[in-house]
């Protein structure tokens, strides 16, 4: 008989199951609490939880959580986790320390089927659809590594995967992380980047509680963004941007638009004023990501000057565009280098 895995359930589910094996329903709030505001996955040390019902778990449930199989450091602080799953699948998370804040980078799926040409995710193709379970898990095992629980952290959903094309998983395990009784994160800290999916722009839009919304633009034409980002044909931009126009946007926020510089590619002033004419009327933010070479992809990263001349294009014409520092390039952690192969370590 297959064991049901605790890890991903939300409050009902976990309630459901302790009826099912004949409990009282608050056992299953009692397991909710321990899984998720304690963060505690081990049934024995459960000891608010009766002995019958832990028994009875130990027998019929799982909770299992991905094993690490390798953790590289980068200078800057920045920690990379490549993790195994039940299946043996393999995704990579990112722990990126900062001065005021600490921000997670989580996958939503193992590989990812969007195929940017910058990216070595894409490189690799899709295997499968993370869990909430997979998803929340990779937050509790690099919780457990760095003392996180009870600090206020920030997480972005940018890891391997579109989020969007997983989105009830996605959306399942942001509710398990804002809910005050269970991870009890702040929902204003929680952001979802996708590369524009409009089905699950649409899903996020009727959604009260979800993430923030970040989209991954990377180009200041349709026909530039087809050649990085083949789902242009599939989503083309001008669709994209009327979708971000009516997006309904709490008080306050802003959609952030990603934007990654390429060398000779898409980081001319140029390309920085058809930016400006795109985004108008978007109530919006633009982070600039300088391009982290990826070995076997042939895109270079631009110059500094480069940097800072599209910046000012942007800043002059009243929008907020900041510069996203590079985190962990030195150990393939930065953004579109994830890959779920492991490095090669000497002694690994
Ligand atoms: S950049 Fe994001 S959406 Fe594009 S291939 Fe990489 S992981 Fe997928």
């Amino acid at each position: 008989m297959d064991r049901t895995e605790l890890l991903g359930m939300d409050l009902e589910e976990l309630c459901g199951v302790a009826e099912s094996l004949g409990e009282k329903k608050f056992r299953g709030k009692q397991l909710y609490h321990q899984l998720y505001r304690r963060q505690n996955l081990c049934l024995d040390t459960m000891t608010d939880v009766s002995r019958r019902f832990r028994t009875l778990l130990a027998e019929r449930a799982t909770l299992y959580l991905p094993a690490i199989r390798q953790v590289q450091c980068s200078e800057d602080g920045t920690v990379k986790y490549l993790l195994e799953l039940d299946d043996g699948a393999r995704v990579e998370s990112v722990y990126l320390p900062e001065e005021e804040r600490t921000t997670l980078c989580l996958s939503t799926q193992v590989g990812c089927a969007m195929h940017c040409a910058f990216c070595a995710t894409g490189a690799g193709g899709f295997v499968r659809d993370l869990s909430a379970g997979e998803i929340l898990a990779q937050y509790l095992v690099i919780s457990r590594e760095h003392g996180l629980l009870n600090q206020s952290i920030n997480i972005v959903f940018m890891g391997m995967g579109e989020p969007l094309l997983n989105v009830e998983a996605v959306l399942k395990a942001f509710a398990i992380l804002t809910d005050p009784s269970g991870c009890a994160l702040s929902r204003r800290k929680i952001t979802l980047s996708t590369c524009g999916i409009r089905s699950g722009m649409a899903r996020l839009a009727q959604t009260a509680v979800r993430p923030k919304l970040a989209v991954s633009l990377n180009a200041s034409s349709a026909e530039q963004r087809r050649r990085l980002m083949p789902c242009e044909r599939q989503y083309p931009l001008a669709e994209l941007l009327a979708d971000c126009r009516r997006f309904p946007l709490r008080k306050g926020e802003r959609i952030t638009f990603e934007y990654i510089l390429i060398r000779d590619v898409n980081d001319q002033p140029a390309d920085a004023r058809r930016l400006v004419r795109l985004l108008r009327e978007i109530r919006c933010k633009i982070n600039l990501i300088a391009y982290n070479e990826c070995p076997g992809l042939p895109f270079r990263s631009p110059t500094g000057d480069t940097i800072l001349a599209f910046q000012n294009v942007l800043v002059e014409a009243g929008y907020s565009a900041f510069i996203r520092k590079s985190r962990g390039p030195d150990i393939q952690a930065a953004c579109g280098q994830l890959t779920t192969r492991p490095a090669e370590v000497p002694g690994l």
